[in-house]
């Protein structure tokens, strides 16, 4: 049929240029590294951005070139989310959390040609500068100290020269942003988000039944923006014009409690582990200066738990729990009490509360069993296989993974889940074997193979223990060689070169054997229950 709608793309261009057209008044603030604010208007923002997308172009981005991101969360790094895909590069938020030699495995893998970094996180690239190959490694200087060293380019330099960029409009399906993940096994994966897939995951997970973000709101992504796109919330907000607030490096409760009432933060988003800090500071001190009522804390990446979202009521927060994965750009469910269980007392609504939601429009879910589809029962658990238009459809530059989804086009997530007859999908399990610890992943396998690689050890089988803390933390169960001694302190120590502080094995348990499947398979399953009742100290 002829005479339709106007070819109107969706991309992240406009949403800059509507933030300069609607919102130039609206404030974006950032804790820098010595605890002072540092605030300016989205006005001083666009410009910037604008400035930064033209000196990219200038030292030779081109259409599609990976511009990785080693920064923490602030006005620089939201600065880099618009302007490397507004002039044609694509967005790669590096985690600087992980091992310096996965860095830079990630960085090679994704071809990076340009870094921009924190200076704070200069002693973190040098410990795998000789591993990569930058054409250009941009510092800001957040530390307001000296500027940047031979070698290095000065970020202020660079958006001082206010020449326009050439915004070649992008199309929407033009790539965005690339974050990689941990995912199932060994090697981490790369996702490529596109223009349209972040701009219909900003209209979508702001919806009332959502996220809720208004332009009314001030938001603060506690999140890492290296985690996700910190859940397109620095998307979302520009979307709307609303108060952006970035804690920096500063992510410890007290800071957190401080910036959330300086500010008056009305919608913050975080992992559990992050919210279960906040509890304990707020149950701890109660006469603390007051955080606005009703404020929603998005809890995402992790389950989180009922007690949690029971506790934070008595201060008048509200948890908002939501599902998502790198590969669902991440948002898919939200909880909010539809309108058929309203009426329930609050203390039915708990446990429908703890679930992790009802999926987005335009996000379908399944669950999906030995014998096809389970049925949305509440009650018979499947494997979660999700599609929908901000869901990848594969990975970067990875033929190996194409199992990861269905010859009918579905994304399996690897979670077991639940759907009951109002939608709310509840995560029960995991197929993947790894290991969740604040939000960020460690491998078993990758434990598992180095310990192996001990001459005393046998074998090794590294489970999740849920931890208070943590969500999990992990449990290293070691068969010795036999005639071989070997202490928890010397696996420890064997181990700690080789990875980051936070993946080593809090404890080590020595048995007889591990469980195995009939084709050799370690059966961790078997193995969790045998430590189920494990606890941490
Ligand atoms: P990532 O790609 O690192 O964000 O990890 C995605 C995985 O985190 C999912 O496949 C789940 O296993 C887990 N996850 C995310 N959100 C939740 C949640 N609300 N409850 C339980 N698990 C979650």
């Amino acid at each position: 049929m002829q005479g339709t709608m106007m070819r109107f793309p969706l991309t992240l261009a406009h949403l800059l240029e509507r933030a300069r057209r609607l919102y130039a008044r609206s404030e974006i603030v950032s804790r820098l590294p010595d605890q002072a604010l540092h605030r300016y208007t989205y006005r001083e923002f666009h410009e910037r951005t604008l400035a930064l997308a033209s000196a990219l172009q200038r030292i030779g981005l081109s259409r599609g070139d990976r511009v990785a991101t080693l920064m923490w969360n602030h006005h620089a790094h939201l600065e880099a989310y618009f302007a490397v895909p507004c002039a044609g590069g694509v967005l790669h938020t590096l985690n600087l959390r992980l091992h310096p030699s996965d860095i830079a495995y990630i960085a090679n893998h994704a071809r990076d040609r340009f870094l921009i970094v924190d200076d704070v996180l200069l002693p973190l690239y040098e410990q795998f500068r000789d591993q990569v190959s930058f054409e250009r490694v941009i510092v800001t200087p957040l530390s307001g100290g000296e500027p940047a060293a031979a070698g290095y380019d000065d970020y202020e330099n660079l958006v001082a020269a206010r020449n326009a960029p050439i915004l070649r409009d992008p199309d929407e399906n033009d790539a965005a942003g690339l974050c990689y993940t941990s995912g199932t096994t060994g090697r981490p994966k790369g996702v490529v988000y596109s223009h349209r897939a972040l701009v219909l995951h900003s209209l979508a997970s702001a919806l009332p039944d959502a996220l809720a973000v208004s332009n009314g709101d001030t938001v603060c992504p506690v999140v890492p923006m290296f985690h996700v796109n910190a859940w397109g919330l620095p998307f979302t907000a520009v979307m709307l014009g609303a108060k952006l607030v970035f804690p920096g490096p500063h992510l410890d409760a007290e800071s957190l409690i401080d910036l959330f009432a300086r500010e008056r933060v009305t919608l913050a988003a975080g992992v559990p582990t992050i919210w279960a800090g906040v509890l304990q500071a707020l149950e701890k001190k109660r006469g603390r200066r007051a955080l606005v009522q009703g404020m929603r804390l998005v809890a995402g990446g992790a389950a989180a738990p009922e007690p949690m979202i029971r506790a934070f009521d008595k201060f008048g927060l509200r948890v908002v729990h939501g599902w998502g994965m790198t590969e669902t750009t991440p948002v898919g469910t939200v909880n909010f009490i539809r309108r058929e269980l309203a009426r329930l007392d609050p203390e039915e609504l708990y446990p429908v509360r703890a679930k992790q939601g009802v999926p987005l429009p335009f996000f379908e879910v399944r669950a999906v069993t030995d014998a096809g589809e389970a049925p949305w029962d509440g009650a018979t658990p499947g494997e979660l296989q999700v599609r929908g238009p901000w869901v990848a459809a594969s990975y970067h530059d990875l033929a190996a993974e194409r199992d990861k989804w269905t010859p009918d086009g579905w994304l399996r997530t690897g979670d077991v889940a639940t759907i009951d007859s109002h939608g709310y999908v509840k995560i029960t399990d995991r197929i993947k074997d790894l290991i969740k610890s604040g939000g960020e992943w460690i491998s078993s396998l990758d434990l598992e193979n180095a310990l192996a690689g001990h001459p005393a050890v046998q074998e090794a089988a590294v489970i999740a223990i849920p931890h208070v803390t943590w969500g999990e933390r992990p449990l290293a169960v070691v068969v010795r060689k036999p005639g071989h001694a070997v202490s928890t302190e010397e696996l420890r120590r064997y181990l700690e070169p080789k990875f980051a502080k936070f993946w080593l094995p809090d404890a080590f348990a020595f048995v007889d054997e591990i469980p195995r499947t009939s084709t050799g398979k370690m059966m961790k399953v078997k193995l969790r229950e045998q430590f189920r009742d494990w606890r941490w100290d």
